[in-house]
């Protein structure tokens, strides 16, 4: 019997696991496989290294630009001003580094742990189910936390999400690579589509680097994304940084994510949260869900304490995670990237490629695009007008 049991140990679980145990309360950590490695891009906000100021041992380069290519080529490249930085990380360092700090916080992680049904008492849920090398097993909490990602079955079991349709997601296709490159290690590059969907290198070293693509949306059923990831890393453009016919393929996989939004009316029933890409916290234009599922973690954890103290678990108190002012602030933030898509992507990419090509000669207009990429604006008036002009 625990306080709190959580399924899934990537960013989201781990997170709300270790703020759980640091507070004194008894915390089962669920995982399917801790040798997994996580197909993503592996860009991390510096944010995240507040929380976790262990990351900073790997000497990672800090990312502070980006070098942006449109559909037809045009590149708008800057470095942001301010404090702000990414850094680019193998996940599976990351993620078992986030999973060691749950562990040294006091978080009982079961590994090779695969949960698939909740456990019901009374009409009550209770726990989980899992199945292990050595059977089924049974892990009780007061309160349960669903953070095993965006095929979760426990979220589809609890009755507050269903299925996700090919329309409402991304898939995405990646790899590492080894070999020389002619990337700059300060800057990630990015090339949006001529649909819905971009493609990127992003640096890991002087030698290796993440390359991957994404399709989403409803372009999700009219394109190939394996075929896409084939035509990208062959593209003539790319090439130019990764110029090497021979590149060593450390590791390469696909997976998707939910492209909507939050799922901000599902997010908790009585006894149960739904944290990171299984409630949703994925930005929908650029895919990056690494630092908004650690803050879903954080905040569920904080609620769940809240919870735990007042003994009370019901819907009315698990409330406070939904109306959290950082969760808001992520719902209305992707909100604004949802809306801009249609914009960015109507047309095969057309505005894109105007908004890069204007940026190229006119440098007010550049000043806004930055602000608009790099501190989410939201376009003017004036702006708009010239796009469409
Ligand atoms: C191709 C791709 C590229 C991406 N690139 C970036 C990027 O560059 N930057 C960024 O910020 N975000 C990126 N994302 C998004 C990011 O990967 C996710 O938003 C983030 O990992 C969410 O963390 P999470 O903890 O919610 O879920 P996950 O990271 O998906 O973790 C879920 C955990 O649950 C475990 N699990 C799954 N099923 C079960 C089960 N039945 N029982 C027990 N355990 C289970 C898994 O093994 C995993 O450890 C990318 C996503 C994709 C698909």
């Amino acid at each position: 019997m625990y306080d709190v049991v959580i399924s899934g140990a990537g960013p989201s679980g781990s997170q709300c696991a270790e703020v759980i145990a640091k507070a004194g309360y008894n915390v089962a950590l669920i995982e399917k496989n801790t040798n997994w490695r996580k197909p993503c891009g592996g860009a991390v906000h510096s944010s995240v290294l507040d929380l976790y100021p262990q990351i900073k041992k790997f000497d990672i380069s800090k990312i502070v630009g980006v070098v942006m290519h449109s559909a037809d080529y045009h590149k708008l490249q800057f470095k942001g001003a301010g404090n702000e930085y990414s850094i680019i990380m193998d996940r599976l360092k990351l993620d078992n580094l986030m999973r060691d700090a749950a562990v040294d916080a006091g978080a009982d992680l079961f590994d090779n742990n695969i949960s698939f049904d909740l456990l019901i008492k009374n009409q009550k849920k209770i726990g989980i189910k899992t199945k292990s090398p050595t059977g089924i097993k049974e892990y009780q909490g007061n309160i349960i936390v669903i953070a095993d990602g965006m095929s979760s079955k426990l979220a589809f079991k609890s009755g507050l999400r269903s299925k996700w349709k090919i329309n409402e997601l991304a898939i995405g296709k990646c790899a590492i690579m080894e070999g020389t490159h002619n990337l700059d290690e300060e800057l990630v590059y990015v090339y949006f589509m001529p649909y819905q969907g971009y493609g990127w290198i992003f640096p890991l070293s002087r030698n290796r680097f993440n390359i991957g693509v994404f399709t989403f949306g409803s372009d999700n059923s009219k394109y190939n994304v394996l075929k896409i990831y084939q035509e990208f890393i062959t593209n003539p453009h790319i090439k130019n940084y990764i110029p090497n016919s021979n590149y060593k393929i450390i590791w390469k996989g696909a997976y998707s994510f939910p492209a909507e939004g939050v799922l901000e009316k599902s997010l908790y029933s009585d006894n149960l949260m739904l944290i990171g890409d299984t409630g949703g916290f994925v930005s929908p234009i650029s895919g990056e869900g690494i630092q908004t599922a650690v803050v879903s973690g954080k905040v569920a954890a904080e609620t769940a304490i809240e919870a735990l103290q007042e003994e009370d678990y019901s819907k009315a108190i698990l409330k406070k995670y939904r109306t959290n002012l950082e969760i808001k602030e992520i719902i209305r933030n992707f909100k604004l990237k949802r809306s801009m898509i249609n914009f960015f992507y109507e047309n095969k990419g057309k505005n894109l490629n105007k908004i890069l090509s204007l940026s190229e000669t006119d440098s007010e207009f550049r000043e806004q695009v930055v602000n608009m990429f790099a501190y989410g604006e939201v376009p003017s008036k004036e702006f708009l007008a010239k796009v469409n002009d």
